[in-house]
């Protein structure tokens, strides 16, 4: 096997997963290994690591509700709500 130019023996396109998680146990382990000793690419693991850390802020019902209720909905409605003139939430069956 070898590696293609410019790649090197890097795994900064490893990081992305490896900062969520993703990556399989030996992908995994070869990336931790890896910025043991490699300044490179552990500065851009940092620099990712930030942005999961930043989401991490938000609670999953802040960004659906950013995604439900966009700040320049048409026609005055709101994305997501019932249509319906009675309260969204019946229980009846
Ligand atoms: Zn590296």
């Amino acid at each position: 096997m070898s590696v293609p130019p410019g790649e090197g023996p890097h795994v900064r396109t490893f990081l992305g997963a490896y900062v969520l998680g993703a990556l399989s146990g030996a992908e995994d382990r070869r990336v931790a290994a890896h910025l043991q000793y490699c300044d490179t690419c552990g500065a851009e693991y940092l620099d990712m690591a930030e942005a999961p850390s930043l989401l991490a802020l938000f609670t999953e019902e802040d960004l659906l509700e950013g995604l439900a209720a966009p700040p320049h909905a048409p026609d005055g409605r709101r994305a997501g709500e019932s249509t319906g003139d009675g309260p969204a939430e019946t229980d009846e069956d």
